[in-house]
């Protein structure tokens, strides 16, 4: 196990919905393999944090202005991010999908033309829908969280939206009534993130930490324990 040196509990902030990597239980109860997967780490290494759930878009304004230690919330590891970021190494691959209501009859993306459609704030799937809007000629409008952009969607207010693939993918296989007509896009893969510069032994740790949790079981059991096989 590590040193947890000086004692310090690290806070580490995290999306509010973003099944099945972080969510509420019907217990009131914040669960999800990245969560568990910083406990197991933490565990592994000897670090004491606790974790704040805010929102994808306010967990980044934390790190930046020095409000939170880390980020573990789905976080894809992306060029411009890595401008201001220090990541772990990759712990879940991931991609962005487009998510229509099921029955639609939207199955590529020309048929967004002249339509509303949905992403949230700062994220990569927001980024996509952007860097294709003007070739399709749709709206993008912003949601601060993943349900209230999946209502968008559900009410009609939307034509689409565009959200991490295992994410939507995984509320779908638990009832939401969207559905994926295309292709994952190529995306990046998730890592725990802090602020250039300024908790690089909390990194060091989750990475080592990783690759222990990985070698003795606990990361596959994680898995396992939210996403069927
Ligand atoms: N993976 C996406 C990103 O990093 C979305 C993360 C999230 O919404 N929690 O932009």
């Amino acid at each position: 196990a590590g040193t947890a040196a000086s004692g310090k509990k690290y806070v580490i902030n995290t999306d509010t919905t973003f099944a099945p990597f972080e969510f509420e239980n019907e217990k009131g109860e914040m669960v999800g393999i990245d969560l568990d997967i910083l406990k197991a780490i933490a565990q592994d290494q000897g670090f004491e944090y606790e974790v704040i759930p805010v929102g994808f878009s306010a967990a980044c304004i934390a790190l930046e202005s020095g409000e939170c230690d880390g980020v573990i919330a789905g976080m894809s590891i992306t060029d411009e991010r890595i401008q201001k970021y220090d990541f772990s190494e990759p712990y879940y691959d991931s991609g962005v999908g487009m998510a229509v209501l099921s029955g639609s009859d939207i199955t590529t993306y020309d048929q967004l033309k002249g339509q509303n459609v949905a992403a949230k704030i700062g994220t990569e799937g927001c980024t996509f829908a952007e860097s294709i809007a003007d070739q399709y000629g749709f709206e993008v409008t912003q949601y601060e969280s993943s349900s209230d952009m999946y209502q968008a969607v559900l009410s009609g207010e939307a034509a689409a939206c565009f959200e991490d693939y295992p994410v939507i993918g995984y509320e779908i296989s638990r009832g939401l009534e969207l559905t994926l007509p295309t292709d994952m896009e190529k995306g990046s893969s998730y890592g725990f993130a802090t602020l250039k510069g300024a908790n690089p032994e909390l990194v060091d740790m989750f990475n080592k930490g990783l690759e222990n949790i990985k070698a003795n079981g606990k990361y596959e059991e994680i898995l396992n324990t939210y996403i069927a096989k």
